[in-house]
Protein backbone atom coordinates (compact mmCIF):
# COMPACT_ATOMS: atom_id res chain seq x y z
CA UNK A 1 0.00 0.00 0.00
CA UNK A 2 1.27 3.35 -0.60
CA UNK A 3 2.78 5.34 2.55
CA UNK A 4 -0.38 7.50 2.11
CA UNK A 5 -2.93 5.31 1.75
CA UNK A 6 -5.91 5.43 4.14
CA UNK A 7 -8.71 2.92 4.50
CA UNK A 8 -11.89 3.48 3.45
CA UNK A 9 -14.62 3.71 6.65
CA UNK A 10 -17.99 4.04 6.11
CA UNK A 11 -20.02 3.94 9.86
CA UNK A 12 -16.76 2.07 11.33
CA UNK A 13 -17.01 -0.63 8.55
CA UNK A 14 -13.62 -0.87 6.80
CA UNK A 15 -14.41 -1.29 3.54
CA UNK A 16 -11.49 -2.03 1.72
CA UNK A 17 -7.54 -1.37 1.81
CA UNK A 18 -8.44 1.28 -1.12
CA UNK A 19 -5.66 4.17 -0.92
CA UNK A 20 -6.42 7.79 -1.77
CA UNK A 21 -5.50 8.22 -5.02
CA UNK A 22 -2.80 11.06 -4.32
CA UNK A 23 0.25 11.13 -7.03
CA UNK A 24 2.99 12.23 -4.79
CA UNK A 25 2.92 16.32 -4.31
CA UNK A 26 -0.55 16.64 -6.03
CA UNK A 27 -2.18 18.23 -3.35
CA UNK A 28 -1.55 18.99 0.31
CA UNK A 29 -2.25 16.65 2.85
CA UNK A 30 -4.74 18.25 4.76
CA UNK A 31 -7.48 19.37 1.73
CA UNK A 32 -8.83 16.45 0.87
CA UNK A 33 -10.54 14.47 3.92
CA UNK A 34 -10.82 11.32 2.54
CA UNK A 35 -12.07 8.77 4.84
CA UNK A 36 -13.55 10.49 7.08
CA UNK A 37 -16.43 12.27 4.94
CA UNK A 38 -17.95 9.40 4.86
CA UNK A 39 -18.91 9.47 8.50
CA UNK A 40 -19.84 13.62 8.15
CA UNK A 41 -22.62 13.17 5.01
CA UNK A 42 -26.07 14.34 6.55
CA UNK A 43 -28.42 11.25 6.14
CA UNK A 44 -32.47 12.28 4.79
CA UNK A 45 -34.70 9.96 7.53
CA UNK A 46 -36.67 7.60 5.77
CA UNK A 47 -40.12 9.14 5.42
CA UNK A 48 -43.43 8.00 6.94
CA UNK A 49 -45.46 6.04 4.69
CA UNK A 50 -41.58 4.77 2.58
CA UNK A 51 -40.72 2.02 4.92
CA UNK A 52 -40.68 -0.27 1.76
CA UNK A 53 -37.30 1.70 0.87
CA UNK A 54 -35.71 1.02 3.98
CA UNK A 55 -33.55 -1.64 2.58
CA UNK A 56 -32.41 1.02 -0.27
CA UNK A 57 -29.12 1.40 1.75
CA UNK A 58 -26.39 3.36 0.95
CA UNK A 59 -23.64 2.73 2.97
CA UNK A 60 -24.25 -0.59 1.21
CA UNK A 61 -24.11 0.71 -2.70
CA UNK A 62 -20.88 2.59 -1.43
CA UNK A 63 -19.06 -0.59 -1.10
CA UNK A 64 -20.09 -1.15 -5.07
CA UNK A 65 -18.56 2.36 -5.75
CA UNK A 66 -15.42 0.61 -3.99
CA UNK A 67 -15.06 -2.28 -6.12
CA UNK A 68 -15.39 -0.27 -9.01
CA UNK A 69 -12.91 1.94 -8.04
CA UNK A 70 -10.23 -0.89 -7.15
CA UNK A 71 -10.95 -2.48 -10.91
CA UNK A 72 -9.21 1.02 -11.93
CA UNK A 73 -7.10 1.01 -9.69
CA UNK A 74 -5.95 -2.61 -11.25
CA UNK A 75 -5.83 -1.66 -14.39
CA UNK A 76 -3.41 1.52 -13.28
CA UNK A 77 -1.35 -0.67 -11.48
CA UNK A 78 -0.76 -3.51 -13.72
CA UNK A 79 -1.75 -1.51 -16.96
CA UNK A 80 -0.85 2.07 -17.45
CA UNK A 81 0.10 4.33 -14.42
CA UNK A 82 -1.29 7.98 -16.02
CA UNK A 83 -4.50 6.44 -18.21
CA UNK A 84 -6.87 4.56 -16.57
CA UNK A 85 -9.89 3.67 -15.55
CA UNK A 86 -12.87 1.45 -16.56
CA UNK A 87 -11.36 2.46 -20.32
CA UNK A 88 -13.73 1.47 -23.28
CA UNK A 89 -11.95 -1.70 -24.85
CA UNK A 90 -9.31 -2.11 -22.51
CA UNK A 91 -8.64 -4.78 -19.86
CA UNK A 92 -10.78 -2.46 -17.47
CA UNK A 93 -13.72 -2.59 -19.11
CA UNK A 94 -13.71 -6.34 -19.58
CA UNK A 95 -13.15 -6.77 -15.75
CA UNK A 96 -16.01 -4.29 -14.86
CA UNK A 97 -18.52 -6.72 -17.15
CA UNK A 98 -17.29 -9.84 -15.62
CA UNK A 99 -17.65 -8.25 -12.24
CA UNK A 100 -21.30 -6.90 -13.28
CA UNK A 101 -22.43 -9.50 -14.73
CA UNK A 102 -21.23 -10.75 -11.55
CA UNK A 103 -23.06 -9.06 -8.84
CA UNK A 104 -26.37 -9.40 -11.03
CA UNK A 105 -25.90 -13.27 -10.56
CA UNK A 106 -25.23 -12.85 -7.13
CA UNK A 107 -28.89 -10.58 -7.13
CA UNK A 108 -30.31 -13.70 -8.81
CA UNK A 109 -31.08 -11.43 -11.70
CA UNK A 110 -32.58 -13.99 -15.24
CA UNK A 111 -31.19 -14.01 -18.36
CA UNK A 112 -27.58 -12.71 -17.44
CA UNK A 113 -25.40 -11.72 -20.27
CA UNK A 114 -22.28 -9.92 -21.53
CA UNK A 115 -22.85 -8.88 -25.24
CA UNK A 116 -19.82 -7.91 -26.98
CA UNK A 117 -19.29 -5.55 -29.76
CA UNK A 118 -16.16 -5.26 -31.88
CA UNK A 119 -14.15 -1.49 -31.82
CA UNK A 120 -12.93 -0.01 -34.30
CA UNK A 121 -8.81 1.20 -33.14
CA UNK A 122 -9.16 2.65 -30.28
CA UNK A 123 -7.27 5.62 -29.39
CA UNK A 124 -4.51 5.14 -26.76
CA UNK A 125 -1.97 7.23 -25.36
CA UNK A 126 1.22 4.71 -24.55
CA UNK A 127 3.85 7.12 -23.06
CA UNK A 128 3.45 10.79 -22.22
CA UNK A 129 5.78 13.37 -20.53
CA UNK A 130 6.58 17.18 -20.85
CA UNK A 131 9.75 18.91 -19.13
CA UNK A 132 10.20 22.45 -18.79
CA UNK A 133 13.24 24.18 -18.68
CA UNK A 134 14.23 27.81 -17.70
CA UNK A 135 17.77 28.56 -16.91
CA UNK A 136 19.17 25.61 -14.66
CA UNK A 137 16.05 25.02 -13.40
CA UNK A 138 13.75 21.56 -14.92
CA UNK A 139 10.69 20.95 -13.89
CA UNK A 140 8.34 17.50 -14.90
CA UNK A 141 4.55 18.31 -14.90
CA UNK A 142 3.64 15.22 -13.94
CA UNK A 143 -0.19 17.04 -14.23
CA UNK A 144 0.10 16.70 -17.85
CA UNK A 145 -2.61 14.66 -19.69
CA UNK A 146 -3.09 14.42 -23.19
CA UNK A 147 -6.80 15.21 -24.49
CA UNK A 148 -8.48 11.94 -25.44
CA UNK A 149 -7.71 11.76 -29.88
CA UNK A 150 -5.07 14.15 -29.30
CA UNK A 151 -2.57 13.24 -32.12
CA UNK A 152 0.83 12.39 -30.34
CA UNK A 153 4.24 13.84 -31.57
CA UNK A 154 7.05 12.37 -33.88
CA UNK A 155 8.52 9.66 -32.29
CA UNK A 156 11.46 11.63 -30.59
CA UNK A 157 8.86 14.13 -29.33
CA UNK A 158 9.25 17.96 -29.76
CA UNK A 159 12.06 19.39 -27.92
CA UNK A 160 13.02 22.88 -26.81
CA UNK A 161 10.04 24.85 -27.82
CA UNK A 162 9.43 28.08 -26.43
CA UNK A 163 7.00 28.77 -24.02
CA UNK A 164 4.29 31.27 -24.23
CA UNK A 165 2.14 32.66 -22.09
CA UNK A 166 -1.76 33.55 -23.45
CA UNK A 167 -4.09 33.72 -20.58
CA UNK A 168 -7.39 32.81 -21.19
CA UNK A 169 -6.57 32.46 -24.84
CA UNK A 170 -9.00 35.16 -26.11
CA UNK A 171 -8.08 36.81 -29.33
CA UNK A 172 -7.04 39.81 -27.06
CA UNK A 173 -4.54 37.56 -25.28
CA UNK A 174 -3.09 36.91 -28.29
CA UNK A 175 -2.12 40.16 -29.50
CA UNK A 176 1.89 40.25 -29.99
CA UNK A 177 1.98 36.67 -29.72
CA UNK A 178 3.54 34.44 -32.46
CA UNK A 179 2.82 31.06 -31.57
CA UNK A 180 3.15 29.78 -34.57
CA UNK A 181 5.80 26.45 -33.85
CA UNK A 182 5.67 27.11 -29.97
CA UNK A 183 4.43 25.29 -26.84
CA UNK A 184 1.63 27.57 -25.73
CA UNK A 185 -0.27 27.80 -22.81
CA UNK A 186 -3.54 28.59 -22.49
CA UNK A 187 -6.04 28.91 -18.81
CA UNK A 188 -9.84 27.68 -18.22
CA UNK A 189 -11.43 29.24 -15.84
CA UNK A 190 -13.14 26.32 -14.17
CA UNK A 191 -14.96 25.23 -16.67
CA UNK A 192 -17.11 28.67 -16.71
CA UNK A 193 -16.56 29.95 -20.00
CA UNK A 194 -14.95 28.25 -23.14
CA UNK A 195 -12.98 30.88 -24.90
CA UNK A 196 -12.01 28.62 -27.74
CA UNK A 197 -8.11 28.91 -26.63
CA UNK A 198 -7.08 25.80 -27.47
CA UNK A 199 -8.41 26.12 -30.91
CA UNK A 200 -7.24 29.22 -31.59
CA UNK A 201 -3.73 28.43 -30.81
CA UNK A 202 -4.33 25.25 -32.84
CA UNK A 203 -5.11 27.43 -35.46
CA UNK A 204 -2.18 29.95 -35.33
CA UNK A 205 0.32 27.42 -36.00
CA UNK A 206 1.36 26.16 -31.96
CA UNK A 207 3.59 22.79 -32.21
CA UNK A 208 1.48 21.88 -28.81
CA UNK A 209 -0.99 23.19 -26.42
CA UNK A 210 -1.46 23.31 -23.40
CA UNK A 211 -4.95 24.03 -21.02
CA UNK A 212 -4.10 24.77 -17.66
CA UNK A 213 -7.45 23.64 -15.67
CA UNK A 214 -7.58 26.63 -13.00
CA UNK A 215 -9.00 24.32 -10.41
CA UNK A 216 -7.25 24.35 -6.84
CA UNK A 217 -4.52 21.81 -6.82
CA UNK A 218 -2.96 20.00 -9.33
CA UNK A 219 -5.39 17.41 -11.03
CA UNK A 220 -5.06 15.17 -14.13
CA UNK A 221 -8.58 15.92 -15.78
CA UNK A 222 -9.03 14.15 -18.61
CA UNK A 223 -10.61 16.50 -21.29
CA UNK A 224 -13.07 15.33 -24.08
CA UNK A 225 -11.37 15.47 -27.95
CA UNK A 226 -9.90 19.24 -28.52
CA UNK A 227 -10.20 18.62 -32.44
CA UNK A 228 -6.89 19.92 -32.53
CA UNK A 229 -3.84 18.95 -35.02
CA UNK A 230 -0.80 19.33 -32.76
CA UNK A 231 -0.48 17.74 -29.57
CA UNK A 232 -2.59 18.98 -26.75
CA UNK A 233 -2.88 18.29 -22.98
CA UNK A 234 -4.23 19.40 -19.79
CA UNK A 235 -2.28 20.60 -17.03
CA UNK A 236 -2.88 21.13 -13.54
CA UNK A 237 -3.23 24.64 -11.52
CA UNK A 238 0.10 24.54 -9.83
CA UNK A 239 1.59 22.71 -12.77
CA UNK A 240 0.41 25.49 -15.29
CA UNK A 241 1.03 28.38 -12.56
CA UNK A 242 4.84 26.89 -12.16
CA UNK A 243 5.25 27.30 -16.37
CA UNK A 244 3.64 31.39 -16.20
CA UNK A 245 6.30 32.00 -13.14
CA UNK A 246 9.41 30.71 -15.12
CA UNK A 247 7.76 32.89 -18.17
CA UNK A 248 7.13 35.56 -16.31
CA UNK A 249 10.85 35.69 -14.88
CA UNK A 250 11.90 36.31 -18.45
CA UNK A 251 14.16 33.83 -19.09
CA UNK A 252 13.52 31.62 -22.43
CA UNK A 253 11.16 28.58 -20.88
CA UNK A 254 11.84 25.77 -23.06
CA UNK A 255 9.82 22.43 -23.45
CA UNK A 256 10.72 18.95 -24.39
CA UNK A 257 7.16 16.59 -24.94
CA UNK A 258 6.25 13.36 -25.88
CA UNK A 259 3.22 11.55 -26.60
CA UNK A 260 2.79 8.46 -28.13
CA UNK A 261 -0.41 6.93 -29.48
CA UNK A 262 -1.28 3.62 -30.75
CA UNK A 263 -4.59 3.21 -32.63
CA UNK A 264 -5.46 -0.03 -30.56
CA UNK A 265 -7.17 -2.74 -33.53
CA UNK A 266 -9.41 -6.15 -32.50
CA UNK A 267 -10.96 -4.35 -29.48
CA UNK A 268 -14.05 -4.78 -27.71
CA UNK A 269 -16.89 -3.23 -25.04
CA UNK A 270 -19.98 -4.68 -24.33
CA UNK A 271 -23.43 -4.33 -22.30
CA UNK A 272 -24.44 -6.29 -19.57
CA UNK A 273 -28.22 -7.49 -19.29
CA UNK A 274 -29.68 -8.60 -16.55
CA UNK A 275 -33.77 -9.45 -16.05
CA UNK A 276 -36.23 -9.38 -13.03
CA UNK A 277 -39.15 -10.67 -14.66
CA UNK A 278 -42.47 -9.09 -13.79
CA UNK A 279 -46.11 -10.56 -14.28
CA UNK A 280 -46.56 -8.47 -18.39
CA UNK A 281 -44.28 -8.12 -21.06
CA UNK A 282 -44.27 -4.44 -20.42
CA UNK A 283 -41.15 -2.96 -19.50
CA UNK A 284 -39.14 -0.94 -17.17
CA UNK A 285 -35.19 -0.14 -18.10
CA UNK A 286 -32.65 0.64 -15.84
CA UNK A 287 -29.39 1.67 -17.10
CA UNK A 288 -25.85 2.95 -15.87
CA UNK A 289 -22.54 3.95 -18.31
CA UNK A 290 -19.85 1.15 -16.77
CA UNK A 291 -16.78 3.41 -17.93
CA UNK A 292 -15.27 6.46 -16.92
CA UNK A 293 -11.57 8.04 -16.71
CA UNK A 294 -9.27 7.36 -12.91
CA UNK A 295 -11.71 5.75 -10.33
CA UNK A 296 -14.53 7.72 -12.32
CA UNK A 297 -16.34 6.89 -8.78
CA UNK A 298 -18.98 9.74 -9.46
CA UNK A 299 -19.09 9.02 -13.32
CA UNK A 300 -20.00 6.27 -13.37
CA UNK A 301 -19.08 3.76 -10.39
CA UNK A 302 -22.40 5.54 -8.14
CA UNK A 303 -25.04 5.20 -11.17
CA UNK A 304 -24.27 1.48 -11.52
CA UNK A 305 -24.26 0.98 -7.64
CA UNK A 306 -27.37 2.38 -7.81
CA UNK A 307 -28.84 0.19 -10.50
CA UNK A 308 -27.46 -2.78 -8.92
CA UNK A 309 -29.19 -1.36 -5.54
CA UNK A 310 -32.65 -1.14 -7.28
CA UNK A 311 -32.06 -4.61 -8.48
CA UNK A 312 -31.57 -5.63 -5.08
CA UNK A 313 -34.82 -4.05 -3.85
CA UNK A 314 -36.79 -5.34 -6.34
CA UNK A 315 -35.31 -8.59 -6.28
CA UNK A 316 -36.93 -8.96 -2.63
CA UNK A 317 -40.13 -8.39 -3.62
CA UNK A 318 -42.34 -10.98 -4.98
CA UNK A 319 -42.26 -11.18 -9.16
CA UNK A 320 -46.69 -11.43 -8.09
CA UNK A 321 -46.22 -8.05 -6.92
CA UNK A 322 -43.87 -6.72 -9.82
CA UNK A 323 -45.79 -5.34 -13.11
CA UNK A 324 -43.72 -4.86 -15.68
CA UNK A 325 -40.57 -7.05 -16.41
CA UNK A 326 -37.41 -4.80 -15.24
CA UNK A 327 -34.36 -4.69 -17.44
CA UNK A 328 -31.16 -3.80 -15.99
CA UNK A 329 -28.42 -3.03 -18.29
CA UNK A 330 -24.74 -1.75 -18.27
CA UNK A 331 -23.68 0.41 -20.86
CA UNK A 332 -20.59 0.61 -22.84
CA UNK A 333 -20.96 4.58 -22.09
CA UNK A 334 -19.53 6.89 -24.64
CA UNK A 335 -15.67 8.35 -23.23
CA UNK A 336 -14.28 7.18 -26.12
CA UNK A 337 -15.75 9.70 -27.89
CA UNK A 338 -15.98 9.31 -31.69
CA UNK A 339 -15.65 6.46 -33.35
CA UNK A 340 -16.80 3.46 -31.45
CA UNK A 341 -18.29 5.16 -29.13
CA UNK A 342 -21.93 4.39 -27.45
CA UNK A 343 -21.43 1.17 -29.58
CA UNK A 344 -23.87 -0.67 -27.68
CA UNK A 345 -26.30 2.32 -26.75
CA UNK A 346 -26.42 2.79 -30.40
CA UNK A 347 -27.07 -0.96 -31.27
CA UNK A 348 -30.07 -0.64 -28.51
CA UNK A 349 -31.08 2.50 -30.40
CA UNK A 350 -31.37 0.82 -33.66
CA UNK A 351 -32.81 -2.30 -32.03
CA UNK A 352 -36.01 -0.29 -30.03
CA UNK A 353 -38.99 -1.88 -31.83
CA UNK A 354 -37.34 -4.95 -29.95
CA UNK A 355 -36.42 -3.36 -26.58
CA UNK A 356 -39.37 -0.23 -26.12
CA UNK A 357 -41.98 -0.97 -27.96
CA UNK A 358 -43.68 -1.47 -24.31
CA UNK A 359 -41.74 0.59 -21.96
CA UNK A 360 -43.16 2.54 -19.10
CA UNK A 361 -39.99 4.26 -18.20
CA UNK A 362 -36.14 3.91 -18.29
CA UNK A 363 -34.16 5.22 -15.69
CA UNK A 364 -30.55 6.33 -16.44
CA UNK A 365 -28.31 6.25 -13.09
CA UNK A 366 -25.76 8.58 -14.19
CA UNK A 367 -23.93 10.61 -11.31
CA UNK A 368 -26.46 10.35 -8.69
CA UNK A 369 -24.90 11.25 -5.64
CA UNK A 370 -21.35 14.43 -5.54
CA UNK A 371 -19.73 15.64 -3.12
CA UNK A 372 -20.85 19.66 -2.00
CA UNK A 373 -17.63 21.76 -2.52
CA UNK A 374 -16.83 25.45 -2.33
CA UNK A 375 -14.03 26.45 -4.50
CA UNK A 376 -14.09 30.31 -3.09
CA UNK A 377 -14.62 30.41 0.75
CA UNK A 378 -14.75 33.87 1.09
CA UNK A 379 -13.92 34.04 5.27
CA UNK A 380 -11.87 30.63 5.48
CA UNK A 381 -8.35 31.18 6.82
CA UNK A 382 -5.61 29.58 4.99
CA UNK A 383 -5.47 27.21 2.19
CA UNK A 384 -8.61 29.83 0.81
CA UNK A 385 -7.69 29.08 -2.99
CA UNK A 386 -8.33 24.79 -2.14
CA UNK A 387 -11.37 23.30 -2.24
CA UNK A 388 -13.55 23.09 0.79
CA UNK A 389 -15.71 19.77 1.15
CA UNK A 390 -19.49 20.23 2.50
CA UNK A 391 -20.89 17.11 4.50
CA UNK A 392 -24.05 16.51 1.58
CA UNK A 393 -24.28 16.49 -1.72
CA UNK A 394 -24.88 18.89 -4.97
CA UNK A 395 -28.11 19.72 -6.29
CA UNK A 396 -28.79 17.42 -9.80
CA UNK A 397 -29.82 18.69 -13.59
CA UNK A 398 -32.59 16.51 -14.12
CA UNK A 399 -35.19 15.10 -17.09
CA UNK A 400 -37.82 13.69 -16.32
CA UNK A 401 -39.87 12.89 -19.63
CA UNK A 402 -40.33 15.98 -20.70
CA UNK A 403 -42.96 18.57 -21.52
CA UNK A 404 -45.88 16.00 -22.80
CA UNK A 405 -45.46 13.90 -19.53
CA UNK A 406 -46.36 16.90 -16.81
CA UNK A 407 -47.70 13.15 -15.17
CA UNK A 408 -44.24 12.07 -14.81
CA UNK A 409 -42.39 14.82 -14.09
CA UNK A 410 -44.93 15.18 -11.32
CA UNK A 411 -44.00 12.11 -10.13
CA UNK A 412 -40.07 12.65 -10.68
CA UNK A 413 -40.35 16.14 -8.55
CA UNK A 414 -42.50 14.58 -5.60
CA UNK A 415 -40.14 11.39 -5.86
CA UNK A 416 -36.59 13.95 -5.08
CA UNK A 417 -38.39 15.87 -2.25
CA UNK A 418 -39.83 12.89 -0.31
CA UNK A 419 -36.33 11.24 -0.19
CA UNK A 420 -34.42 14.91 -0.34
CA UNK A 421 -32.63 14.45 -3.72
CA UNK A 422 -31.82 18.13 -4.47
CA UNK A 423 -32.42 19.51 -7.64
CA UNK A 424 -31.96 22.48 -10.06
CA UNK A 425 -35.37 24.24 -9.87
CA UNK A 426 -36.21 23.76 -13.24
CA UNK A 427 -36.08 20.62 -15.78
CA UNK A 428 -33.48 20.71 -18.35
CA UNK A 429 -34.65 23.08 -21.26
CA UNK A 430 -32.56 22.04 -24.02
CA UNK A 431 -32.60 18.91 -25.86
CA UNK A 432 -31.31 16.41 -26.00
CA UNK A 433 -31.10 16.31 -22.17
CA UNK A 434 -27.75 15.37 -20.86
CA UNK A 435 -26.27 11.90 -19.92
CA UNK A 436 -26.43 9.06 -21.87
CA UNK A 437 -30.73 9.87 -21.58
CA UNK A 438 -29.47 11.67 -24.71
CA UNK A 439 -29.33 8.46 -26.62
CA UNK A 440 -33.02 7.38 -25.49
CA UNK A 441 -35.54 10.15 -24.62
CA UNK A 442 -36.84 10.52 -27.88
CA UNK A 443 -38.18 6.92 -27.83
CA UNK A 444 -39.38 6.37 -23.96
CA UNK A 445 -40.32 7.83 -20.93
CA UNK A 446 -37.05 8.61 -19.72
CA UNK A 447 -36.01 10.01 -16.11
CA UNK A 448 -32.33 11.25 -15.50
CA UNK A 449 -30.57 13.37 -12.45
CA UNK A 450 -27.02 14.02 -12.96
CA UNK A 451 -24.10 15.79 -11.19
CA UNK A 452 -20.44 16.54 -12.20
CA UNK A 453 -18.78 19.48 -10.34
CA UNK A 454 -15.01 19.84 -9.56
CA UNK A 455 -13.72 16.10 -9.44
CA UNK A 456 -15.40 15.28 -12.60
CA UNK A 457 -12.83 13.54 -15.11
CA UNK A 458 -9.86 13.94 -12.69
CA UNK A 459 -7.64 11.57 -10.84
CA UNK A 460 -9.63 12.92 -7.77
CA UNK A 461 -12.52 11.51 -8.21
CA UNK A 462 -12.69 8.59 -6.06
CA UNK A 463 -15.02 7.11 -3.72
CA UNK A 464 -15.00 9.59 -1.25
CA UNK A 465 -16.71 12.04 -3.31
CA UNK A 466 -19.67 10.23 -3.64
CA UNK A 467 -21.87 10.53 -0.78
CA UNK A 468 -23.21 7.42 0.44
CA UNK A 469 -26.60 9.96 1.69
CA UNK A 470 -26.84 11.09 -1.84
CA UNK A 471 -26.60 7.25 -3.24
CA UNK A 472 -29.61 6.15 -1.12
CA UNK A 473 -31.94 9.08 -1.71
CA UNK A 474 -31.62 8.99 -5.15
CA UNK A 475 -32.28 5.26 -5.53
CA UNK A 476 -34.79 5.80 -2.82
CA UNK A 477 -36.57 8.21 -4.85
CA UNK A 478 -35.70 5.99 -8.42
CA UNK A 479 -37.99 2.96 -6.86
CA UNK A 480 -40.58 5.35 -5.89
CA UNK A 481 -40.52 6.92 -9.12
CA UNK A 482 -41.14 2.73 -10.85
CA UNK A 483 -43.84 2.33 -8.11
CA UNK A 484 -45.64 5.61 -8.68
CA UNK A 485 -45.09 4.74 -13.00
CA UNK A 486 -46.26 1.20 -12.58
CA UNK A 487 -49.80 2.37 -11.40
CA UNK A 488 -50.13 4.36 -14.87
CA UNK A 489 -50.59 2.37 -17.87
CA UNK A 490 -48.82 2.50 -21.14
CA UNK A 491 -50.97 5.31 -22.98
CA UNK A 492 -50.53 7.53 -20.06
CA UNK A 493 -46.58 7.47 -20.61
CA UNK A 494 -45.77 6.44 -24.23
CA UNK A 495 -45.50 9.43 -26.73
CA UNK A 496 -44.74 9.27 -30.60
CA UNK A 497 -40.74 9.66 -31.35
CA UNK A 498 -39.77 13.07 -30.10
CA UNK A 499 -38.02 15.14 -33.38
CA UNK A 500 -34.38 15.76 -32.81
CA UNK A 501 -33.47 19.57 -31.73
CA UNK A 502 -34.54 22.09 -29.22
ZN1 LIG B 1 -21.31 9.84 -17.11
Amino acid sequence: MHANARLLTVGGLVLSGLGLVRPAGLMAQDVFPGARVQDAYLQWPLPKGAEQYADIDGRRMLQDVVAQAEIARRYRDQIHPKYWGRIIGMESDAWAAAWLAGRFRSIGLSDVKIQNFDLPPQWYPRTYGVMVKSGSETVELVSAQPFFRSPGTPPGGLNNLEAVYVGLGTEADFMGHDVRGKAVFTYSMLGAANFGAVARANQKGAAVVFDAQMLPGNMRYQAYPGNTQVPTFTVGNDDGAKVRAMIAAGGPVRVDVRLDIEMMPNRQTALVWGTLPGTSDETIYVTAHRDGWFDAAGDNASGVASMIGLAEHYARIPRSQRPRTLVFVGLDGHHNSGEGSATGIRWMVENRAQFFAKTALMINAEHPSTVQTIIRPRYKRGNADMIVWGNTYMPQQWYAGGPTRPELERIATRAFREFGMTHYLDPEPGRPPATDMGSFYRYMPGVVASEYHHYFHTDLETPETVPWTGLEASTRAYARIIDEVNKLPLSALQRPEEPTGP
